[in-house]
């Protein structure tokens, strides 16, 4: 008999949820998060769950000390929770959904969404490409009013209306993706971007001219012209990156409707995890949710400095 994907312990069960983080995170033992160390390292007994003691520096710690999940008062449980149900809709969840789902309030559950897409930034993941591999490369304009979108290259409207933010992104064929809010779509940003994102050596392909940009700095590509009503030519297309950006927008306008600009680089990250690691990579429901809790590690600084502007961050 088929069984509930929801039906394992850790999503119910507190000590089942601390033993499997601490699995993830902890694959030799406890490590005291203050002097580093592995050794005399004791459960506190009749403490809450997960409390551990260092005997060398008196620390007392749990796992989620210097995670996204430290001071939040939400169980654990329901944190995997979160995590398993944002980590296997593919068009993402929004908080009011998790707000429903988990029984937390609406404001909690937007601090819980908000610092998970922080798990899921890429960090300081390898560059996409390398010799004999593709990346398309493109652009495209989210938010603000559709009939901006062809009112110049700032994307800029009349009046009072919201510009639309252009996302530029780089999709390796049979890969992973990289999406990045950029200010504006120029070729310095451009440069920049290809650069620090993509091996040299890897093949460009575009809908644009942009590849031309970049064969001076060692990357050989073309570009189809759509305008002249050209789409693909042998291996020359960017139906990859389209594809990246069908879902994105999907997402972005059927599950979360209105993303403002300031945020709009955590909604990137989250799609681009997804994406990522997806199941036509072999990437399972399951391992993708290990894959987002083994990224809570070492990403509250950066989450606390949101919190500077939202000094309420700390306490939900
Ligand atoms: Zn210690």
């Amino acid at each position: 008999m088929a069984t509930s994907a929801l039906s394992a312990p850790f999503f119910h069960d507190e000590t089942a949820a601390y033993a499997k983080l601490e699995s993830l995170l902890w694959p030799h033992g406890p490590v005291c998060p203050r002097c580093g160390s592995l050794d005399r390292i004791t459960p506190v007994k009749g403490g809450r769950t997960g409390l551990y003691r260092c005997g060398p520096c008196k620390r007392q710690f749990t796992v989620t000390v210097g995670t996204v999940f430290e001071s939040s008062h939400v169980k654990l449980h329901l944190w995997l929770q979160a995590v398993h149900l944002l980590c296997t809709s593919k068009k993402g969840m929004s908080s009011h959904q998790i707000h429903r789902i988990l029984g937390v309030t609406y404001k909690t559950a937007w601090f819980m969404t908000m610092r998970l897409r922080e798990a899921m930034a890429d960090g300081a993941l390898p560059p996409l490409g390398g010799e004999g591999k593709t990346v398309e490369i493109d652009e495209t304009y989210v938010g603000g009013q559709a009939k901006n979108r062809h009112l110049g290259r700032r994307g800029g409207g009349k009046g009072r209306e919201r510009p639309k933010a252009p996302v530029f992104a780089l999709v390796e064929r049979s890969g992973k993706a990289r999406a990045v809010h950029v200010p504006e779509v120029d070729g310095r940003n451009l440069r920049e971007i290809v650069l620090r994102h993509v091996t040299t050596g890897t093949t460009i392909y575009s809908d644009s001219n942009h590849p031309t940009r970049f064969a001076a700095h060692g990357f050989p590509g073309g570009s189809v012209n759509h305008k002249d009503g050209e789409y693909v030519r042998g291996d020359v297309h960017s139906n990859t990156v389209e594809g990246f950006f069908a879902i994105l927008k999907r997402g972005i306008i059927g599950t979360y409707h209105h993303v403002s600009e300031e945020h709009l680089h955590r909604y990137l990250s989250e799609f681009s995890f997804r994406y990522s690691n997806r199941s036509a990579l072999g990437v399972e429901d399951a391992e993708r949710g290990e894959t987002a809790l083994r990224g809570i590690v070492g990403k509250r600084l950066t989450y606390r400095r949101t919190g500077g502007e939202r000094p309420e961050a700390q306490t939900h």
